[in-house]
Formats: C-alpha cells, sequence, structure tokens
C-alpha cells in the first residue's frame, strides 16, 4: 500500500474533479496527502475511496469530496492567511488545509484523536498547525480573528462565538441541523452576516458538554 499510495491518491484527486471540484490547487493537496496514514490498518484498503471511514470513539474522517468542497468554498473568497478547524478527527482535513493556508488552527474535544492527529501532522513535516483540545463551541478567542472557518461536526445551532471570531471579509462553512443537515456557508462583511445554505449533508454531531 505504501509504496503505491501515490497512484491511489492521484486517482481520487481525479474523482473528486470528475465530481465538481473544481479548484486546481484543491486538487493538488489531495494528491499530496497520503490519506491511508489517517486510519486505522485495517481500512487501509479502502482509504483512497470516496468514503467516509470510522477513527475510533464513534468518530468518522470526512468523506474526501466533502474535505474538498468545504475547503473549495473558502478559498473563493480568497482567503490564504489565517483558518480555524473545528473538529480535528483524524487530522486528515487538517493536512489539506496546512498545504494551502499560512496558518491552521484546529481544535478537538477527544485527546486520543488531537494527539493521533498530532503526530500524523508531524509525521508529514506540517508544522504550520496548531491545535488545541477543546470545546470548538467556544472558538479559540486569542487566535482570533480568523479569514475562515470549517467546522467539521453538525451544530444543533449557530454557534455565535464561531461567527464573533470571523473577520471582516471572512467566511464560515459549517453543516447545520440535527437530523437533516444542511452544509451552510456564513460571510461577513463591514460587521454585516450573510447566510447561504449549499447542499445536505451528513456527519457526526458537534458535541456540547464537557470534553474527554
Ligand atoms: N475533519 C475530521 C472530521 C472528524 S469527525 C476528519 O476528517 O477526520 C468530527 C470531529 O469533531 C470528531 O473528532 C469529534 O470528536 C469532534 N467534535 C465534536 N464536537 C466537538 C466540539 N464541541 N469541539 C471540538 N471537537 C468536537
Amino acid at each position: 500500500m505504501l509504496s503505491n499510495y501515490q497512484r491511489s491518491a492521484d486517482k481520487l484527486a481525479a474523482n473528486l474533479k470528475a465530481a465538481g471540484i473544481q479548484d486546481s490547487a484543491v486538487l493538488q493537496s489531495i494528491s499530496e496527502i497520503p490519506r491511508h496514514l489517517f486510519v486505522d490498518d485495517i481500512l487501509q484498503h479502502k482509504s483512497y475511496e470516496n468514503t467516509a471511514l470510522p477513527i475510533g470513539q464513534g468518530q468518522t474522517i470526512s468523506q474526501p469530496y466533502i474535505v474538498a468542497r468545504m475547503t473549495e468554498v473558502l478559498r473563493q473568497f480568497g482567503i490564504s492567511r489565517n483558518v480555524l478547524e473545528v473538529g480535528t478527527g483524524s487530522g486528515y482535513q487538517t493536512a489539506v488545509l496546512a498545504k494551502l493556508f499560512e496558518n491552521v488552527f484546529s481544535i478537538e474535544r477527544i485527546k486520543t484523536l488531537q494527539w493521533q492527529a498530532k503526530r500524523r501532522l508531524h509525521q508529514l513535516d506540517l508544522y504550520n498547525v496548531s491545535m488545541k483540545h477543546g470545546d470548538g463551541w467556544l472558538g479559540w478567542q486569542s487566535k482570533a480573528p480568523f479569514d475562515g472557518i470549517i467546522v467539521t461536526a453538525a451544530a444543533s445551532v449557530v454557534p455565535e462565538q464561531l461567527l464573533a471570531q470571523l473577520a471582516d471579509g471572512g467566511a464560515m462553512v459549517i453543516p447545520l441541523g440535527v437530523d437533516e443537515q444542511i452544509l451552510t456557508l456564513f460571510t461577513k462583511s463591514e460587521g454585516k452576516i450573510t447566510q447561504q445554505a449549499l447542499a445536505p449533508v451528513r456527519f457526526v454531531p458537534l458535541v456540547a458538554g464537557p470534553i474527554s
């Protein structure tokens, strides 16, 4: 697997292009990140398929199409400086972002997942990522404002604290809803927030309450 992953990653990027991803820098990042390193050994044979996969603790690594689409949406705003990710999980989306943004900040509430993700990113020499074990509903106030915010778990209500940490001219992509979820885009311009529904999606919930 390790020896021929490059062909698999290139094929995945080609599939995502066929599925409608247009940003060539995003597709490039997908071909550069070895997704098999972000899943358990027994799932490696599926790691370049365009599907979500379990990563333990009841969580999932997101479907590559969704990772690419959410990244592409943020880049449409010319955002390149700093981005906040809520829900590090496996760290795969984090790695894709790290290739495209100057500084990536990522928050995860489950410590074991955060440790694993940190180890993988160092293994890939991606050092422009700062990670925090904490509650993503609160964002990361000391690093705000963010040009981009990407939430990779579904929020039952709009996280107002995240919107408050969005820079003027910035954009946030987030799945909203419980059973029925809609990927939603928020933009901020001269302090005014605009909301736009993008597509139906399926994510694990953005959990409220104590972290573990
Ligand atoms: N981008 C990740 C998605 C992982 S699934 C990937 O592709 O691997 C969503 C993640 O969000 C899970 O790891 C879950 O633990 C985390 N999460 C859920 N609620 C959270 C919260 N309130 N704060 C921080 N992380 C949270």
